[in-house]
């Protein structure tokens, strides 16, 4: 499925003063952003947008402000000075959003000019997409551009409001989210390996049943397993297990099977006694595991497994972790299938990467740089893999 929205190259922005939805919403330690991926995600957009004669109203979130007034911790000032430094531009940055303090500064802004207004949840109607605050928010510029996936899937003020009064249309960071996340159900290279972990079944079900129509093989890691072995009539133990789905995931067994899909489980698994105190560390076959154990990651001969079977894919996309990767003796197995997923790159694959945690892992091991494509956003990602519709996404122009 192809981009089926207006984006700023089919709409002139001389001159015109445009108001951009980014998603700044870095981390912080100290008023010093530590992760600075998603602003160097968004420069694309902003520079085609200053080097085409637009002046540029910049708008994000930035964590869980309370919405009753400013939180200076919360304040996107550092994420403005870390844009000027990253592209040597000139950024100003006023801390106000709706006020006529702000109002005051966007009617500063000349073409090529860039603006930062201060964070758009520190007011509680943001998050109620109340219509005075996108009324405000539209009046800043003469057309609207949403460029932030992280947030696309909330129907906010800031992400879908402004669309009701001025042309919406979206940044480069938008379609290629959009276009990479698709395409794995479009017309993927194939082979395509998908490759579903993280903790439970019950969250994945429309993920693991889409990719059972697209994959040619589907390898199953993560807390999640353990309710297909449940389906397959072993014991788990202590594991993270969800009987109620194991119906759930009888089904999704059989419709592979029928597919002629190939799911792969794992044949062994890294066991411990005490998720919070591990005192053992041992690895047993996916039938044998004892009743005082609980799996906390992929063993030894799956990992061997699962990167034979990812190495000679031609697509990857992968979601959700093989272990408790936060705890460094449960991180192997994902570490392991990451670097193979690295491999598909280096091989002229492509490997896509969605979902928090699993870029969380993938950021652990360094191997970022590796990867064909990082999604930015952790819940858009995963609601487009489901197939559902981006409210954001929806609000823009039709191409
Ligand atoms: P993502 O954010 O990439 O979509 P999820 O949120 O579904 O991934 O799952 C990530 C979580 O799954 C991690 O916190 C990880 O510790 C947990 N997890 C993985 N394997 C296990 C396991 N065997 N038992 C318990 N939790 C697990
Ligand atoms: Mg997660």
């Amino acid at each position: 499925m192809a981009f089926t929205k207006k984006t700023v190259r089919d709409i002139d922005v001389e001159g015109k003063r445009v108001l951009e939805r980014v998603d700044f919403n870095v981390p912080l330690k100290d008023g010093v952003v530590t992760d600075d991926t998603r602003i160097k995600a968004a420069i694309p957009t902003i520079k085609y947008l200053k080097e085409h004669g637009a002046g540029i109203v910049l708008m994000s979130h930035l964590g869980r402000p309370k919405g009753d007034g400013p939180e200076p911790e919360l304040s996107l000032k550092p994420a403005a000075e870390k844009l000027a430094e990253l592209t040597g531009y000139d950024v100003k940055f006023v801390d106000d959003t709706y006020g006529e303090k702000a109002a005051a500064a966007v009617a500063a802004v000349k073409p090529g000019d860039i603006l930062v207004l201060e964070n758009v949840r520190f007011d509680k109607r943001e998050k109620k997409n109340d219509p005075e605050i996108a009324k405000k928010l539209a009046s800043y510029g003469d057309i609207f551009v949403l460029d932030a996936f992280g947030t696309a899937h909330r129907a906010q003020g800031s992400v879908v409001g402004p669309a009701a009064y001025i042309p919406a249309v979206a940044g480069f960071l938008l379609e290629k989210e959009v276009d990479t996340l698709t395409s794995i159900f479009a017309e993927p290279e194939r082979p395509f390996v998908a490759i579903v972990g993280g903790s439970k079944v019950s969250s994945k079900i429309t993920v693991l049943d889409r990719l059972i129509d697209s994959a040619d093989t589907l390898i199953v890691g993560g807390g999640m397993a353990y309710t297909f072995f449940l389906a397959k009539g072993y014991t788990v133990g202590t594991s993270l297990q969800e009987p109620d789905y194991v119906d759930e995931a009888k089904k999704l067994l059989d419709k592979a099977k029928d597919k002629g899909v190939k799911l792969l489980l794992p044949l062994d698994n890294v066991v411990t006694d005490d998720f919070d105190n591990p005192t053992v560390k041992e690895v047993v076959d996916s039938d044998k595991i004892p009743d005082d154990r609980m799996g906390m990651d992929i063993g030894t001969k799956t990992r061997e497994l699962y990167a034979d079977a990812i190495k000679g894919a031609k697509t990857v996309f992968w979601n959700g972790p093989m272990g408790v990767f936060e705890k460094d003796e449960f991180a192997d197995g994902t570490k392991a299938v990451a670097e193979a997923v690295a491999e598909v790159k280096a091989n002229g694959g492509t490997s896509i990467i969605g979902g928090g945690d699993s870029v969380a892992a993938i950021n652990k091991f360094g191997l970022a740089p590796k990867m064909s494509w990082i999604s930015t956003g952790g819940g858009a990602s995963m609601e487009l893999v489901e197939g559902k519709a981006l409210p954001g996404v929806e609000a823009l122009l039709d191409a």
